[in-house]
């Protein structure tokens, strides 16, 4: 019995053990396919098994055959799994790495079909004459049919097919190194052998054929690469069954089409979207986002750094606009690079947060334009907002420092901050006053409740100061007018029985025969008669100023011929007159004579204060007494005349400002009736105009009365 030889059985157990795992592997591929037929590159990769085995079984028979036609038949046998091994390597490598390649399988398969009839039919490939050979380490020599005048080129085909396929493979690497790695190592081993194999078949001195080994080296790599694609492939579509369910688009891009989108895609972009190029995505993009979002995909698969998140306007089939944001990672898709993108509908939230800031736009442009001064402080007692008005107010942004501290200079929050118990809608109000310049506020207090139960406050300042003046001086002015039309009132009852005391002291007068003492007494009484009257007539003033005709006057010659009339009163008391007078103010129509009577009051009451006459006894200490100088100017400021009367005197007392303008209202020891002001007043008022008295920050009285020019 030749076959099983002792010196080839370790060879031929070799080859049988090759052929057993190759069928393995075979099968193995195969039920891939079964379940995953889409997957083309199983079928290819059984097909690599099989010729593997095919080879194995050539060998086998090869090594336990004398010379002839069975001898020659494995010969035949290999040199097809040969062929075989080429036409799927490329088969699988194509299909693999997802490389469309219309020309290679017709010429391919043409090629390799003429040389498969080429072997089997002619001896041009593998001649019918054997060789023996002798390897070293082997006793037995080694019968196989030799080449024919066509082998070594094709073996050199073989070979060059072989290292293209190695180039292919690494133009094209595929996604996954390790894949073309174990790959390459695979079809490494198996052209190292085959050199091997083709100098042992030229009859160099080498081992015994190892090419079985080479071929099951490079199924074994191609199973690795398959099994490892197939477990990632169960990966993905688990993740397509768990992603089918979520809200969100979820797309993988690939090659420039969207090979899979989720049910969310759809409803998304009211279109179905898989297997639609790209451009079919991007139409639903302005050309502006178009180009951006290309550029994002581009970084992304070359692995450059990009933004997380893209966010855009896109318009769905129905032509709603969508805002969407797009958060993307390169991934393995298929072995292959691949974006998957996340599609986030954001309509409604950018719809609510576009209303939100519209009304927080509303209410800051409110806030700012509002002449109240507002703060909000937050719950942990720091102001979060202070309008302009309330900047102002503070003299500087004291955002974000503790408001009870920027406000009020104490280390404790304030009370109304503290007090827990706020419903929704409580509002509560207050008045201070601010001891920095005694203007007063109306204070409104809202809680703003936040989700968190927690509170934050806000504050509505309202400068109440000049309505509190206004409300003020209207009380004065009606507590004027009414003392005013009481003195008036009294001085009319008076005026009657005066006028029959004149009568009589006249015929009494006329009486001849009176002696000295009682006409020197009838003196006496027409004196203090006369003296009621003028007074009984200042009394009706009071109340009818208006009685003087008014004419179009120049305020200015009213001032400087009352100072001439005066003239020798302020001489005697060494009181100097300023005149500042704007020679460019207009007419006014007044009572030339009431304007003079207001000027000579106000300069006669500037004298005596001066002189030490008429100042209440806090302002009557002799360092405040000038002999000094009393200034009138008059201007123009908004159609109103403006004239002012200051004096260098002591001023007046706080005391006595409020009472300044009422009647009877004097501080003189003598000759005071408190009634000068109060007529300087009414004919003021007649006039429509204002009179005021404060106090000059360099001492001294400040008289102001307004006219208007109108
Ligand atoms: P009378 O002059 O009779 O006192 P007025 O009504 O003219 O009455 O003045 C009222 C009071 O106003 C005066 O008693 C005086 O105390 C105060 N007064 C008026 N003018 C001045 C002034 N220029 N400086 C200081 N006090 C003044």
């Amino acid at each position: 019995m030749i076959m099983l030889s002792e010196t080839i059985i370790l060879q031929s157990a070799g080859s049988l053990s090759v052929a057993a795992l190759a069928l393995l592997m075979m099968i193995l591929q195969a039920l891939f396919f079964f379940r995953r037929p889409q997957s083309t590159w199983y079928v290819w990769g059984a097909a690599i098994s099989f010729s593997a085995l095919v080879y194995a079984l050539g060998i086998f028979l090869e090594y336990n055959t004398p010379r002839g036609p069975l001898n020659r038949f494995s010969g035949l046998l290999e040199w097809t799994a040969v062929i075989l091994l080429v036409h799927t390597l490329y088969g699988f490598t194509f299909s693999f790495l997802g490389i469309k390649s219309r020309r290679y399988h017709p010429t391919a398969g043409v090629f390799h079909g003429i040389t498969l009839i080429l072997l089997w039919s002619t001896d041009y490939i593998v001649a019918d004459t054997f060789v023996t050979r002798s390897f070293m380490g082997l006793r037995t020599p080694y019968v196989e049919p030799a080449l024919g005048p066509l082998g070594p080129l094709f073996i050199l085909y073989v070979a060059a097919a072989s290292v293209n396929a190695m180039i292919v493979w690494i133009r094209h690497r595929g996604p996954e190194p390790a894949h073309w790695i174990v790959y390459l190592i695979g079809i490494a081993v198996w052209i190292v052998l085959g050199i091997h194999d083709g100098l042992a078949a030229i009859g160099l001195p080498t081992f015994q054929y190892f090419m079985e080994y080479g071929f099951l080296g490079f199924a074994v790599s191609i199973l690795w690469v398959t099994f490892s694609s197939y477990l990632e492939v169960s990966a993905q579509e688990k993740y397509r069954v768990i992603s089918q369910f979520a809200n969100d688009c979820i797309l993988v891009i690939q090659d420039r089409k969207i090979i899979y989108g989720n049910a969310a895609c759809s409803d998304l972009t009211g279109r179905p979207v898989t297997d639609s190029g790209v451009i079919g995505l991007l139409n639903i993009m302005g050309t502006e986002t178009r180009r951006d979002v290309l550029q994002y995909y581009k970084a992304l698969l070359e692995d450059r750094p990009v933004a997380k998140t893209l966010t855009l306007w896109i318009r769905a089939a129905d032509d709603k606009e969508k805002f969407v944001e797009i958060a993307s990672n390169r991934i393995q898709y298929g072995n292959r690079p691949a974006v998957l993108s996340v599609i986030r509908d954001m309509t409604e939230r950018k719809r609510a947060e576009e209303i939100l800031r519209e009304s927080e736009e509303k209410y800051r442009s409110m806030m700012e334009a509002m002449g109240d001064a507002v703060y909000i402080c937050s719950p942990d007692f720091r102001i979060q907002y202070m309008n302009p008005s309330m900047i102002q107010m503070v003299g500087r942004d004291a955002t974000g420092e503790l408001c009870h501290k920027a406000l009020f200079d104490k280390d404790e929050p304030c009370p109304w901050c503290l007090f827990v118990q706020f419903q929704p809608g409580d509002i509560s109000e207050t008045e201070i006053i601010d001891p920095k310049d005694n203007r007063s506020y109306h204070v409104t207090h809202s809680p703003i409740f936040h989700q968190d139960n927690s509170i934050s406050h806000m504050f509505i300042l309202k400068d109440t100061t000049l309505t509190k003046q206004l409300q003020n001086q209207l009380l004065r002015s009606e507590r004027l007018s009414a003392t005013g039309q009481l003195a008036a009132t009294i001085a009319h009852e008076i005026n009657s029985p005066l006028q029959g005391i004149a009568s009589l002291l006249n015929s009494i007068e006329r009486t001849q025969n009176l002696d000295d003492r009682l006409s020197e007494q009838l003196n006496l009484i027409k004196r203090a008669f006369t003296s009621i009257r003028d007074t009984v007539k200042k009394l009706l003033d009071l109340s009818r100023p208006g009685k003087e005709v008014k004419q179009s006057i120049n305020v200015n010659k009213v001032i400087e011929d009352t100072v001439g009339l005066l003239n020798s009163h302020l001489r005697k008391h060494q009181v100097r007159v300023q005149l500042n007078l704007d020679s460019t103010i207009p007419n006014i129509q007044a009572s030339p004579q009431q304007l003079s009577h207001v000027f000579m009051n106000l300069i006669s009451n500037a004298v005596e204060a001066m002189t030490g006459n008429g100042t209440s006894e806090n302002y009557m200490n002799t360092e405040n007494r000038h002999n000094g100088t009393i200034t009138i100017d008059t201007d123009v400021q908004n159609d109103i005349l403006i004239t002012k009367v200051v004096d260098t005197g002591p001023g007046i007392s706080e005391a006595d400002m409020e009472y300044l303008f009422d009647p009877f209202y004097t501080r003189k020891k003598e000759l005071g009736m408190g009634i000068g002001l109060s007529l300087c007043h009414s004919i003021i008022h007649d006039h429509h105009g204002t009179i005021t008295a404060k106090n000059a920050t360099e001492g001294g009285a400040v008289f102001t009365i307004t006219l208007p020019i109108e």
